[in-house]
Parts: structure tokens; C-alpha cells; sequence
């Protein structure tokens, strides 16, 4: 991705958070970033991800169903700025 959405708009962001903390808040503690961000080694730079979470029921070979369901996420990467549209370019492409 060659535009600059993604900072600007976590710039935005943390500029209306640090405007909505309270007195006792450090202001240099406040630390703000992109969920799923992850950095492409193909392409060198950070990109934020589209997370698939999912979660499924296991059965015993008993029968008896496990106490807890299995749960997992997959990150989907997006081939355009959700933004402003542009074309996100790959390395192979
Ligand atoms: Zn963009």
C-alpha cells in the first residue's frame, strides 16, 4: 500500500484519545496501534489484517462432548486501503 490511510487515521485516533483522558492520565503513557496489524516481509512494510475468528465443539470417542470448544482466528489480507480504495501491491505481483 503506497497511501498513508492507515497512520493518518491511527494519528487521528490517538490525537482524539489523548484530547478524552482524564487529569491523572500520563499523557506519555498513552499508547495507541492497529489490532492485527503484522509486518510482510515481501513487501517490508506494516499492514492491518482482516481477522476470521472460529470456535468448534469436539466429541470424545466416548461420545461425551470436550468441556470447552476449540477456538481459533485466521487473518485475511486485504487487496485494497479500506480506506481510500488503493491497490495494496504484492511483491509477486
Ligand atoms: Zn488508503
Amino acid at each position: 500500500m503506497t497511501c498513508d490511510c492507515l497512520s493518518k487515521s491511527l494519528a487521528n485516533v490517538t490525537s482524539h484519545i489523548e484530547k478524552g483522558l482524564p487529569n491523572n492520565a500520563l499523557d506519555s503513557s498513552l499508547l495507541t496501534r492497529w489490532e492485527n496489524s503484522s509486518f510482510r516481509l515481501d513487501t517490508g512494510k506494516s499492514e492491518v489484517m482482516l481477522p476470521v475468528r472460529y470456535e468448534y465443539q469436539k466429541q470424545k470417542v466416548c461420545g461425551e462432548l470436550y468441556k470447552n470448544k476449540t477456538k481459533g482466528h485466521v487473518n485475511i489480507a486485504m487487496t485494497f486501503c479500506p480506506m481510500c480504495g488503493e491497490k495494496i501491491e504484492r511483491e509477486a505481483e
